[in-house]
Parts: C-alpha cells; sequence; structure tokens
C-alpha cells in the first residue's frame, strides 16, 4: 500500500461493519488515523484492532448519526483525540426501517408507498438523509475551525438513480443524499472541502445477507448486474479512497457509481 492519507485523521460512520469497516482499514493501510462511529462498540474490536495492526491509532466513538448531538459530541471527541479531522465517510446505515445489520427482521409489512407506515418512512430518513446530513455538518464545522480543508464522502446508492418497487423510502433517501452531497459542495467550496457521493450497486455485506442466502434474491441480484457478480466492500472502500485523496483534487459534487455496470443499457 502507498501513503496517500500519511497524517490525516479520517471519521467513518457505520464503521463497525460492511462497507464503513472495509473503508477504515483501506484507509489505515494508507497512513490515517481513524475514528470509527457507530452504535456498537463490541462490533467495532475487529476493526480497530485491524487498523492499530497496520500501524495507525484508531478511537471508537459511540454515534446514533441521527441524533444531532452525537454527530456534534463525534466532532469534538475527533479533535480531541487527533486534534484534527480531514476526512469523512457517512456510510452509517439502514435498508428499512426493521434493518438491524445481516438479521432476517421478518420485514415482511407493507413497504410500497400506498401503504408504508408513516413511522417507518420517517425512521429510514432519520438515519439515511437526515442522519448524514448531521454528520455531514458536524464534522464540516470542525474542518472549517481548523482551516486545513477536507473531503467528505457520503454513502448514498445505485437505488438513488433506480426505483425498486417497495423500497421508496430508501430509494427517496439515497435520492436525497445525492443532493444534499451536491448543495453542500457548493456550500463548501471556499473552504476547500470537496464533498461527494458513492452510490454501490448490491455489495456483499451484512445488508445484502439476507437476500443473498435466498437463491431467488442472489439471482435478481446478478440479473439487474451486467458485471454478474456482486461488489465486494473493498471495491467501494477503493473509490472512497480515490475521493478522500488527492488523486480527485478536481472533483466535487460528483455521486460515483461502483455498480458492475448497472446503467449500461
Ligand atoms: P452494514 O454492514 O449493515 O453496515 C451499516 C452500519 O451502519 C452498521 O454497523 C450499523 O450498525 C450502522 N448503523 C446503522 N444505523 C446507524 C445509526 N443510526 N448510527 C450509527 N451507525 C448506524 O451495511 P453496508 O452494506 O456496509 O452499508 C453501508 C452503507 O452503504 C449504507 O448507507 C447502505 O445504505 C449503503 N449501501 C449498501 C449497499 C449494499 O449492497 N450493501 C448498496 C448500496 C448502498 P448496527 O449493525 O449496530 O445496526
Amino acid at each position: 500500500m502507498a501513503d496517500r492519507l500519511a497524517g490525516k485523521v479520517a471519521v467513518i460512520t457505520g464503521g463497525a461493519s460492511g462497507i464503513g469497516a472495509a473503508c477504515a482499514r483501506r484507509f489505515a493501510d494508507e497512513g490515517a488515523d481513524i475514528v470509527i462511529a457507530d452504535l456498537d462498540a463490541a462490533r467495532a474490536a475487529d476493526t480497530i484492532a485491524a487498523v492499530e495492526a497496520s500501524g495507525r491509532r484508531a478511537r471508537f466513538v459511540r454515534t446514533d448519526t441521527s441524533v444531532e448531538a452525537d454527530n456534534e459530541a463525534l466532532a469534538a471527541a475527533t479533535v480531541e483525540a487527533f486534534g484534527r479531522v480531514d476526512c469523512l465517510v457517512a456510510a452509517a446505515g439502514i435498508a428499512n426501517a426493521d434493518y438491524v445489520s445481516g438479521q432476517d427482521t421478518g420485514a415482511t409489512g407493507p413497504r410500497d408507498i400506498l401503504r408504508v407506515p408513516v413511522a417507518d418512512w420517517e425512521r429510514v430518513m432519520a438515519v439515511n438523509l437526515t442522519g448524514v446530513m448531521l454528520t455531514d455538518r458536524a464534522i464540516a464545522a470542525a474542518m472549517i475551525a481548523a482551516g486545513n480543508g477536507g473531503a467528505i464522502v457520503n454513502i448514498a446508492s445505485s437505488a438513488a438513480a433506480i426505483p425498486l418497487r417497495g423500497g421508496g423510502d430508501y430509494c427517496v433517501s439515497k435520492a436525497g443524499v445525492w443532493m444534499l452531497t451536491k448543495v453542500l459542495a457548493l456550500e463548501l467550496v471556499g473552504h476547500d472541502i470537496r464533498v461527494n457521493a458513492i452510490g454501490p450497486g448490491f455489495i456483499e455485506t451484512p445488508m445484502t445477507e439476507v437476500m443473498r442466502s435466498d437463491p431467488a434474491g442472489e439471482t435478481l441480484m446478478k440479473r439487474m448486474t451486467p458485471m454478474r457478480r456482486l461488489g465486494r466492500a473493498e471495491e467501494i472502500a477503493s473509490t472512497a479512497l480515490f475521493l478522500v485523496s488527492e488523486d480527485s483534487s478536481y472533483l466535487t459534487g460528483q455521486l460515483l457509481f461502483p455498480n458492475g455496470g448497472m446503467f449500461t443499457g
């Protein structure tokens, strides 16, 4: 590995699992110290150990990203621990209101827009959209105060651009992240903070575990993907690394789609 993030400090929400965890490991390999912001410290232990094994410092900050005060405390704890913050990956997210990562929670209730309970809709928005906004602005404020610029990467989804029947709450929340990214990129450009987003296709993480364990679900995901395979979390981490590194120094307000070619036809 290279040292593309040497001397940098990266905050990663949802960093205990899946895409966020892969980002934490990859960024540490590239020289960054890492703050993992997630709900459950125990689930972050392996990732914290991996970061430390690569010679970098790691902290866990218990954060519910849908709670404004938690995001502000996260920014303060990061600056207190490491003196600065340079990169953010906002990866915390849920697939639906009942989502618990990797578990089949029996989410068989009505999900289409005509029948989805308002409370479920609002829960998905609170985590996937408002939560990303709250993390972005708390960390951006710390970046502005430090005066070193920075790079923010929001994890949206290819579902920001593809309507999924029964997934209206998720699709709309991710489309919101896409526009949030563009507005924030404009608002922060004068502070030398770049803001971009990633719209993964189907990725092998706990979020797709239930669907992958069902042959019909596996077939559907592969049929929607011209490469005929799911992506790996490490492939999304590579895209995130590009977006936080100097390799993308002229890129802001963009959504990149590592999705195995979903939008080719
Ligand atoms: P994952 O393995 O389930 O990881 C999501 C992480 O976010 C978990 O550690 C989860 O904690 C945490 N989290 C959930 N709600 C949170 C909250 N309110 N505050 C703080 N942390 C919270 O799923 P993933 O696939 O890596 O998903 C990461 C992001 O990629 C999500 O935004 C997802 O929508 C997006 N994405 C995933 C795919 C895919 O195919 N996997 C495709 C497109 C986009 P707990 O486990 O403790 O609940």
